[in-house]
């Protein structure tokens, strides 16, 4: 089987189209997308989708930015986009956790140095929430470690988290070995096709380290291109071509990878 572990099907260029575009991932043999949740109002729907398709399996969590929208410098943000709006944390924190049994991960949560560093702090008190949050309910974390590669890493190890997934990893490969070597999972996208630096970090980590996923719609293998799960595909394809290994292997690993992290107790 193939799998999907980062998928944003609750996104508006999916909008109406979410149950086609996950049939026909179930039809190109991606057997299991995990669907990943920003925000309190993307979480809902995340769980109201998974409802409908077995093999769609919910994240919830809260995007770093929207995690730190408290501490962000609304007067200096300079980008074309809003600023995310304040979350009640402690709201957010506590639907997830009133629904912690039907998700199989916390996610996406984590840092991000590069939109609104001033909020780092604030992230951080967040992503250690979720950290104890995980450890208190057995669950592995998807994290999103934009710039703040180490220091993610140096927060889930002072927390004890040893289940964890760094999503579309962009920092340097030495430290993605580290991370590796203690246990952690990296997760690439099908951009792998024509991304030197994630083929870089394919050939450059042990088989027992990758994953797959999409961060659709975003990170696709073709410019320009609407991304979707069915596209890991691809994604494997060209993996096993940076590594020089054959697909079916690597196909195979995956797929053990995805089951000791997010379903070591199920047969499947
Ligand atoms: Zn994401």
């Amino acid at each position: 089987m193939y799998v999907d572990v980062h998928a944003h099907l609750i996104h508006p260029s999916f909008a109406g189209e979410e149950d086609a575009v996950a049939a026909r991932a179930l039809a190109a043999g991606v057997e299991r997308v995990i669907v990943n949740g920003l925000e309190p109002t993307s979480n809902a729907a995340v769980l109201a989708l998974c409802a409908r398709h077995s093999h769609l399996r919910p994240a919830l969590g809260l995007y770093p930015v929207d995690a730190g929208a408290a501490a962000i410098d609304r007067g200096a943000w300079v980008h074309d986009f809003a600023p995310p709006a304040v979350v009640d944390l402690a709201a957010c924190i506590g639907f997830i956790e009133a629904h912690i049994d039907r998700v199989i991960a916390i996610g996406e949560v984590g840092l991000d140095a590069h939109w609104a560093p001033e909020s780092l702090p604030l992230q951080e008190e967040v992503l250690r929430t979720f950290c104890r949050l995980a450890l208190r309910h057995d669950k592995p974390m998807i994290l999103h470690t934009r710039r703040a590669e180490q220091r993610t890493f140096e927060i889930l190890q002072q927390e004890g988290v040893s289940r964890a997934d760094f999503h579309c990893y962009g920092g340097k490969v030495k430290l993605a070995v580290r991370i590796a070597d203690a246990g952690y999972t990296l997760s690439i996208p099908p951009v792998v096709e024509r991304g030197e630096a994630f083929q870089a970090l394919a050939r450059a980590l042990p088989m027992t380290a990758i994953l797959t996923e999409t961060d659709c719609p975003y990170m696709g293998p073709d410019r320009g291109e609407r991304n979707e799960p069915a596209n890991v595909v691809r994604g494997v394809a060209a993996i096993a071509a940076a590594r020089g290994e054959p697909v079916d292997e690597v196909r195979a690993a995956i797929a053990a990878n995805y089951r000791r992290l997010f379903e070591p107790t199920s047969g499947a």
